[in-house]
């Protein structure tokens, strides 16, 4: 990608979680191309870099302001690693004064993270591999479980303990998502452990999702040409419940599907 924003969506979002979406929605802006190739990616429409409109800086803080004032809860800047500086630069521009909800794949440096200190009040990174070889195999990223480690112990530095308000909307904090893959339940359990290990005592909330759908056919990986089996959500929540964690949330097996993927149609931003 280059040196500005390309964005592919701009609008009142309610597929979060409810700490996120709210009664209004979340602000949510998704840009276009990642930092990570997923094979499996969910958004893979325009996390590959296809579509979307390139933003000046100028541009990209009209967009943050025009969503704020369309009433929702928080902005929600989904994949915007790659962006990083236009982005930190536009919202020193735009000022948003609802939360800022920094939506990552968790494969930041610390050093792009500090750049969004002070303007970033809420962190949404997934935590996607505690096991190298499956981040070797979905993601081409062995180092993903040592990057992810580093990228979320620095959010929660930044963010501190989450705080949800009289609403239960998060105003501060880091939520950490999982995405459960089918025939991966080691790595899923791993990560659990890890969460656990890492951050006890309630500072971080995890957000355990079951919501994997199939979006392109894999000859290589015939695992993830299926949603989870039932047998399979029940021991990744068995293994949740029995982990200590007791802050987060846990998605319900039927939320699989390709509703759950937003219409990519420049919406918002055209
Ligand atoms: S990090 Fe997320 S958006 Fe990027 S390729 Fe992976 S699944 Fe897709």
């Amino acid at each position: 990608m280059g040196e500005e924003a390309v964005v592919a969506r701009a609008a009142p979002h309610f597929g979060e979680e409810p700490c996120i979406s709210g009664t209004r929605g979340s602000g949510a802006v998704f840009f276009c191309g990642c930092n990570l190739g997923c094979v499996y990616c969910q958004n893979a429409a325009i996390s590959r870099g296809d579509g979307g409109r390139t933003l000046s800086v100028e541009a990209l803080a009209d967009l943050f302001r025009a969503l704020q004032d369309q009433g929702v809860h928080n902005l929600n800047l989904v994949t915007a690693t790659h962006f990083t500086e236009p982005v930190a630069r536009a919202l020193e521009l735009a000022k948003p004064d609802i939360p800022v909800v920094f939506n990552c794949g968790g494969y930041e440096s610390p050093e792009s993270l500090r750049r969004l200190e002070g303007l970033v009040s809420v962190y949404l990174p997934d935590m996607k591999y505690a096991d190298p070889l499956a981040a070797e195999n979905y993601s081409a990223a062995p180092d993903y479980p040592a990057v992810a480690d580093a990228a979320i112990r620095e959010m929660v530095r930044q963010t501190g303990p989450y705080v949800l308000d009289g609403e239960g909307l998060l105003r501060r904090g880091t939520l950490i998502r999982h995405l459960i893959l089918p025939g991966e339940l080691p790595n899923t359990f791993g990560v659990i452990d890890w969460v656990a290990e890492t951050f006890p005592g309630r500072r971080v909330l995890l957000s355990l999702m079951s919501q994997y759908t199939p979006v392109v056919f894999s000859e290589t990986y015939p695992n993830l040409n299926r949603t989870l089996t039932p047998a399979e959500y029940r021991r990744a929540k068995r293994y949740l419940l029995e982990s200590g964690i007791e802050d987060g949330y846990f998605q319900d097996l039927d939320a699989a599907g390709k509703d759950a993927i937003p219409a990519f149609d420049g919406t918002g931003v055209e």
